[in-house]
């Protein structure tokens, strides 16, 4: 597979290369040079999920990773299921949080952590992140217990729901967890000096594991197959996907896959007040405001940094611009759709009910509707349990570490500070 800088076009990579970069030159994101398309996609659709997804993954990637490679990767990252439930007449929901974290970035962590695990031969790598939430827990459970990565998670103390915490808190072993006193930008540019320093960067063997990088992209194609596999034949071609969306990573994957061949009629791009791609495709201008905090909380972006991915799969002829619509819902019809699904049997949460909500009201005649359901109701117990007026149970993971003790590290926002934290922590071993 090769992979080109959307801001540099002389900067060409391999797959290998872009996972274990992220980013290109000035920031760039990686993107492929051709997609591939599949020759023969129902009978692939007929297939297992985990055979299917290995089948996408090589016609994607090739056989870089050599033979066998990328199959059992497939078969450890992907052991968990995406099932699609009905839940009005034309309207279905894929659940994408079965996962060890309860939310659909269990499928693009864990791909990535058994293909860095792979790629770097035994080398010592450092991962470090900052989290506002869903990605840390993700990313360390994903980590926990391959040898040669060490993970260093920061998140802004007491600002994240405490059973989020601990997802990834009570792990220990190669899992280090470090609350700053201070809110999420500050742990985010915390990040960034280390990247910028030499001595961390090089000296620990940094790699962010954030959402830019294309292999946690390319694992979450593979569920859009997965959906389609389990609509009605006589309904996959007037199928209307609906995805609730931060920094755009979920949507670029369903349209690789639409460009893959997978007969997806268009897409809703949904998001919460944070609607600068919604007004930008109803006015052509780009105009990111200041980001507001929502009960949604993990789509509280309004840069979001795939979307010059999304531009080249249109600008490139992948996708036709008609086949995207975007519709930003506010605060109280988020909570009106959770109270609809509800009523009509479906208990979620705040992400999965604005794509709901963009779906119920946008669909035209003939057409049939699936939402993605991002994350587990659970994982947002206090506004599920305050906006339906009635208790909802912790699924077994959650309720397994709920009892368990932090292992987080408290540090004041300071790079020295967390420079030196680093530095004694992970020296020894690199
Ligand atoms: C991360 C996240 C999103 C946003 O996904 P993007 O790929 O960033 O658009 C939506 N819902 C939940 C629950 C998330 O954790």
């Amino acid at each position: 597979m090769e992979l080109v800088n959307l801001k540099d076009a002389t900067d060409t990579v391999s797959f290998a290369q872009a996972v274990k970069k992220g980013l290109g030159k000035h920031q760039g994101l990686y993107f492929p040079t051709a997609i591939p398309k599949l020759t023969d996609v129902e009978s692939l659709l007929a297939k297992p999920f985990v055979e299917r997804s290995i089948e996408i993954l090589h016609t994607l990637i090739g056989d870089e990773l050599g033979a066998g490679v990328l199959d059992e990767i497939v078969e450890q990252a992907f052991n968990f299921a995406a099932p699609v439930e009905k839940v009005t007449d034309d309207i279905y929901t894929l659940e994408l949080f079965h996962g060890p974290t309860l939310a659909f970035k269990d499928f693009g962590g864990r791909f990535m952590a058994q293909v860095l695990a792979r790629i770097s031969a035994g080398q010592p790598i450092t991962i470090l992140t900052a989290t506002s939430g869903d990605t840390g827990a993700a990313v360390a459970q994903a980590f926990h217990g391959i040898s040669n990565i060490n993970v260093v998670i920061l998140f802004p103390k007491g600002k994240i729901s405490p059973l989020q915490e601990k997802l990834f808190s009570t792990l220990g072993g190669n899992i280090h967890t470090v609350a700053i006193e201070a809110d999420f930008d500050a742990c985010q540019s915390l990040v960034k000096q280390a990247f910028d320093d030499p001595d961390v960067r090089d000296g620990l063997h940094l790699n962010s594991a954030n959402s830019i990088n294309i292999s946690r992209l390319l694992a979450q194609v593979c569920y859009y197959f997965e959906a389609l596999s389990q609509i009605p034949v006589a309904e996959r071609e007037q199928l209307v996907v609906s995805v609730p969306s931060g920094n755009f990573g979920n949507l670029t994957a369903g349209m690789i896959a639409k460009a893959m061949g997978l007969p997806i009629k268009r897409f809703i791009a949904a998001t919460n007040l944070n609607d600068t791609v919604p007004r930008y495709l109803k006015t052509g201008e780009w105009d990111p405001k200041a980001t507001v905090a929502t009960i949604s909380n993990a789509m509280d972006v309004s840069q979001p940094n795939n979307w010059p991915r999304i531009e080249a799969l249109i600008e490139q002829g992948y996708i036709d611009k008609a086949c995207l619509r975007g519709e930003s819902v506010d605060e109280q019809y988020t909570q009106i759709a959770m109270r609809q699904l509800a009523q009509a049997g479906y208990t979620s949460e705040p992400h999965a009910a604005i794509a709901f909500r963009s779906l119920s009201h946008g669909l035209e005649e003939g057409e049939k509707g699936l939402f993605l359901g991002t994350a587990h109701p659970a994982k947002f117990r206090e506004t599920v349990e305050n906006v339906l007026g009635q208790p909802i149970s912790l699924p077994r993971e959650l309720a397994a570490v709920a009892t368990e003790d932090s292992l987080a590290v408290d540090l004041e926002p300071s790079y020295e500070a967390l420079k030196a934290h680093m530095l004694a922590l992970l020296q020894t071993q690199s």
